[in-house]
């Protein structure tokens, strides 16, 4: 009898450690996926790569600091007033297209051709609609276009002479692509070109593959939201990486690379080798992980970003929310533009790595 009394008490020890082993394990996601952190919440970037505070000097650090916060805010106050988490993406991305500081709209690096092509998407949590559009030469807010291609036509994706016709049918301002000349990002081809010519003398490497894009800073933008309704929402916009050639399209305006948002999981958006975010489909894989493993925002952004993305050897990084408002910044580079905001209008900025 006490032999019996015993041997049900161990296994009643084991059947508890293993309980406590589970809760433990999964705390995480437990927390993260069924407590509502915030009612609204808002987080963008504004680029990631080599961005070292020894490279940088306190003016421009500001501004971009200022910039950042500038932006967010107009999305936060959107979401405050009960606005749409789509709004806030397109309005918070309009704040940095216009600023020269970050690689979208105004700011747009260079092509080889010595053009500016822009890229940009957007894509709606609940409906799970989404728009694009590629190669544009003359719309001076590309995430306005990729709304309007979402909401008003009835593709997901639009390019080059095309997408600028849309644009103008749906009365988008246009501008001159003079509009999108700035010296710094032209002074960066010219860099391109040379660091180009040296490594082709040198070593024969193709000519996308080249030293100065894997020491440079990627300047894209994006936003991800979740408003009052439980609308997450994501968008993305770029000039895409100086000196691309022959009509390159990267990672910005495809849904699930550069761009993903769905109710049921999260909504995100990258920054980064565009080329890389497209074979690992970052973005769709982090909804995926949510989805189907049952993954946290964190972990399954943290499994993207370090192993798979770092293991197939592209470099970059995403801003995400998920559908209770937990914010993540996952990126594999020295740093990443980026600001959060919940409902009690906590702001955070970062530029480096901690
Ligand atoms: N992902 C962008 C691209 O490859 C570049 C960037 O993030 O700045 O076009």
């Amino acid at each position: 009898m006490t032999k019996l009394i015993t041997f049900l008490l161990l296994i009643l020890l084991c059947f508890s450690c293993k309980n406590e082993n589970r809760t433990s394990q999964t705390s995480e996601t437990f927390t993260e996926t069924t407590i509502k952190k915030t009612e609204f919440a808002i987080v963008i970037h504004g680029g990631a790569g080599t961005i070292l505070k020894k490279n940088m000097t306190p003016e421009k650090e500001e501004a971009y600091q200022a910039k950042l916060e500038e932006a967010i805010r107009v999305g936060y106050k959107i979401l405050k007033n009960g606005g749409s988490s789509l709004d806030a993406v397109e309005k918070t991305i309009n704040v940095m297209e216009d600023s020269p500081l970050f690689n979208a709209g105004k700011g747009a690096v260079f092509t080889n051709a010595e053009t500016n092509e822009l890229d940009a998407s957007i894509m709606d949590g609940k409906t799970l609609n989404a728009g694009a559009s590629a190669g544009t030469t003359t719309v001076r807010n590309p995430i306005n276009l990729a709304r309007a291609v979402m909401e008003k036509s009835e593709h997901v994706m639009l390019s080059g002479e095309g997408a600028e016709t849309f644009a103008q049918e749906q009365g988008l301002t246009l501008v001159e692509p003079s509009y999108f000349y700035t010296e710094n990002r032209f002074n960066s081809l010219k860099r391109a070109k040379d660091s180009e010519k040296i490594e082709l003398d040198h070593d024969g490497k193709t000519a996308f593959y080249d030293l100065y894009i894997k020491d440079s800073k990627y300047g894209t933008v994006g936003c991800a939201a979740l408003d009052k309704n439980g609308n997450l929402a994501a968008g993305t916009s770029t000039g895409g990486m100086t000196n691309k050639r022959y009509g390159r399209i990267g990672d910005a305006p495809i849904i699930g690379s550069g761009t993903y948002a769905n109710n049921a999981t999260c909504a995100v958006s990258s920054t980064g080798w565009g080329e890389y975010f497209i074979r690992a489909q970052v973005a769709h894989d982090i909804s995926a992980l949510m989805e189907y493993k049952g993954l946290s925002l964190k972990e399954a952004s943290k499994i993207v970003i370090q192993d798979k993305l770092t293991d197939l050897g592209g470099t970059g990084g995403i801003i995400a929310v998920d559908k209770n408002g937990n914010m993540v910044m996952e990126f594999n580079t020295a740093g990443m533009y980026r600001a959060t905001m919940n409902d009690k209008g906590e702001l955070t900025i970062g530029i480096y790595e901690k």
